[in-house]
C-alpha cells in the first residue's frame, strides 16, 4: 500500500521512473562495489537527451538531489544515493563516429566497449579505459588513464565538445560551439555540472601494436621497479608502462592459481613494432630474473587484456600521483606489496608519459599531470568481515607515499565515497579548484550534482 507523500511522488516523475517498491528496483540500485548499498528515493531509466531533461525538473520539482549512473564502475558507487534521484544512463550507449573529421559522438551512457566497437573498424581510437565495461562518462570527466594516453592525452583532453543537461534542466553545449569554460571544467572535474548526454572525442590512427608483460619474482621488487621508473623517464611517447604486483605468473584474464609463486608484472603497451620495443625495454628485459612474454596484438586485443571484474567484489582504493618513483616511493610500494593481505589486491603502478603530461589546446581541470606516476593500493575482498583489515591495508599504503606525492591527493576515479574535501582541493590546487568553483556556481548553484568527488557552489 503506498503512503500518499510516494503516490504524490510517483505521480511526478516520468512513467518509466523505478520507486523502491518496484521489482526491479534493487536489480537497478546495484554498484561495482559491493560495500555499497544505497537507496535512492527514485531510479529514471532515460534513453534520450530529453528523457534527462525530463527525469532534472522532476527531482527539482520534488527537491530531490541528483546522482547520475552511467557505466556504474564508480569505486565510490557515486551513481547510487541514499534519498536522491538516480538518473540512469543505461539505455544511452549509442556511438556515431565521422572518420574524416576524426570525431566520436557518444551518448553519456556509453562503456568503452562502445566506443571501441565504433570507431577500431575505422583504424581510429581514442585514448579510452583500460577494462572496456568501464563507463565513459566517470572515466573521462576525471581524467582518463589508458594504453594510448603517451600520444593521444589523456581521455579528458580527447574531449572536445559535449552537450550537458544543466540542474537546471536546460540543454546546454561545452566547447567551442558553446561554452568553453565549461568544457574545461569537464576536462577533470568530475560529474560536478550537469548530466553529460553527449561526448565528442577526438581519435587517432591506431597501427602496429606490442603488449605483454616482464616478469620478476617479488623478491626482486626494488630492481624491476627501479628499472621501470628509468624506462619512464626516458622512453618515447609511445611506450605506456604499468606495473602491477604482487600476483601470480598468470596469463591476463586467466583465474589466478594460489600455489604459483609471487611476482611484479611490468605491464607494457607499445605503439610500434616488436624490433623498436625490444631495444627500447633491453634494459629490462635483460635483468636477472625477468620472464617476458610479449606480442603483437590488435587495438580490440589490447582492450580485452585484463579481461573484466564482476560487479559485487568489495572494494576500497587509496593512493598518490607521485612526482617520480624515486628511492622512497619505491621502498613505500615494495612496503605495500609485502603487506598486501590475501585475496585479490594488489599496487597499480601507472607512468603518466608524453602527451598525457602536456595540457591539450584550450587546457583542462585536471591538475596532476606533472606526476611521473599514478600509484595507487587497490583492495578488493568477498567478506564483510574483512572490511577493516582491507581498508587499513590500503590507508597504510596510501600514507607511506606521502612524502613523495605530487600534491597530497590521488587520482579521483579511483577513490571511494570517503575521500576528504582537502585531497579533492589538493588534486587540482588553488587556481583550478577557484576556476571550477566557478563553473560550479554557474550551472549548479544549489549543488543538486553533489554525488562525486564534490566541488561545492560559492
Ligand atoms: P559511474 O559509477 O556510472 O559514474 C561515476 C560518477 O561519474 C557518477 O556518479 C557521476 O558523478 C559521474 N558520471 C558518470 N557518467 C556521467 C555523465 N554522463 N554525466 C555526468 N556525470 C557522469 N580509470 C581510468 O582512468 N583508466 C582505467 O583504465 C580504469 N579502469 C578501471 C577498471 C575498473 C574495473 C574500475 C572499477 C574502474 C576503473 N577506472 C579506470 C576508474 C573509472 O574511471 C571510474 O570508476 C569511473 O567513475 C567509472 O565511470 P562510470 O561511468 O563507469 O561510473
Amino acid at each position: 500500500m503506498q503512503t500518499d507523500e510516494s503516490t504524490t511522488r510517483a505521480a511526478a516523475f516520468p512513467p518509466t521512473a523505478i520507486l523502491p517498491d518496484h521489482l526491479a528496483y534493487d536489480a537497478h540500485r546495484i554498484s561495482f562495489n559491493g560495500t555499497v548499498d544505497r537507496r535512492p528515493a527514485v531510479i529514471v531509466p532515460c534513453s534520450s537527451t530529453a528523457d534527462v531533461v525530463v527525469a532534472v525538473r522532476s527531482a527539482r520539482a520534488a527537491g530531490l538531489p541528483i546522482a547520475v549512473r552511467g557505466g556504474g564502475h564508480s569505486v565510490a558507487g557515486h551513481g547510487v544515493a541514499d534519498g536522491a534521484l538516480t538518473v540512469d544512463l543505461r539505455g544511452m550507449r549509442s556511438v556515431t563516429v565521422d572518420p574524416e573529421r576524426r570525431l566520436a559522438v557518444a551518448q553519456g551512457g556509453a562503456l568503452w566497449e562502445d566506443v571501441d566497437g565504433a570507431t577500431v573498424p575505422h583504424g581510429l581510437a581514442t585514448t579510452g579505459g583500460t577494462f572496456v565495461d568501464t563507463g565513459i562518462g566517470g572515466l573521462t570527466l576525471t581524467g582518463g588513464i589508458g594504453y594510448l594516453m603517451g600520444t593521444a592525452g589523456l581521455t579528458c583532453d580527447n574531449l572536445v565538445g559535449a552537450e550537458v543537461v544543466t540542474a537546471s534542466g536546460e540543454v546546454v553545449r561545452a566547447g567551442p560551439d558553446g561554452d568553453p569554460d565549461l568544457l574545461w571544467a569537464l576536462r577533470g572535474g568530475g560529474g560536478n555540472f550537469g548530466v553529460v548526454t553527449e561526448f565528442v572525442f577526438a581519435l587517432h590512427p591506431v597501427g602496429a601494436l606490442q603488449s605483454g608483460n616482464v616478469s620478476f619474482p617479488l623478491a626482486d621488487a626494488r630492481t624491476a621497479l627501479a628499472a621501470a621508473a628509468e624506462l619512464a623517464r626516458t622512453g618515447p611517447d609511445e611506450l605506456c608502462l604499468f606495473v602491477v604486483g604482487p600476483g601470480a605468473d598468470q596469463e591476463d584474464g586467466v583465474a589466478p592459481d594460489p600455489s604459483a609463486p609471487l611476482m611484479i608484472r611490468v605491464s607494457i603497451a607499445f605503439q610500434g613494432s616488436a624490433a623498436e620495443l625490444d631495444r627500447i625495454i633491453e634494459p629490462v628485459r635483460r635483468l636477472p630474473g625477468a620472464v617476458v612474454a610479449i606480442g603483437s596484438v590488435t587495438y580490440s586485443e589490447l582492450q580485452a587484456r585484463t579481461g573484466i571484474l564482476p560487479f559485487g567484489l568489495r572494494h576500497y582504493w587509496k593512493g598518490h600521483f607521485v612526482r617520480d618513483l624515486d628511492g622512497p616511493a619505491i621502498e613505500a610500494v615494495v612496503r605495500a606489496m609485502e603487506t598486501t593481505p590475501d585475496g585479490m589486491s594488489f599496487m597499480l603502478l601507472e607512468a603518466i608519459n608524453g602527451k598525457a603530461r602536456i595540457e591539450p589546446p584550450g587546457g583542462a581541470a585536471f591538475g596532476q599531470r606533472a606526476a611521473r606516476w599514478n600509484v595507487s593500493a587497490l583492495a578488493i575482498w568477498e567478506a564483510a568481515a574483512d572490511d577493516e583489515r582491507m581498508r587499513d591495508w590500503a590507508r597504510v599504503a596510501a600514507d607511506g607515499l606521502n612524502g613523495s606525492s605530487l600534491s597530497g591527493a590521488g587520482y579521483g576515479n579511483y577513490a571511494g565515497a570517503d575521500e576528504p574535501e582537502e585531497r579533492v582541493r589538493a588534486a587540482f590546487g588553488p587556481e583550478r579548484f577557484e576556476r571550477l568553483v566557478a563553473v560550479k556556481s554557474r550551472y549548479d548553484p544549489d549543488n543538486v550534482f553533489r554525488f562525486n568527488h564534490n566541488i561545492r557552489p560559492d
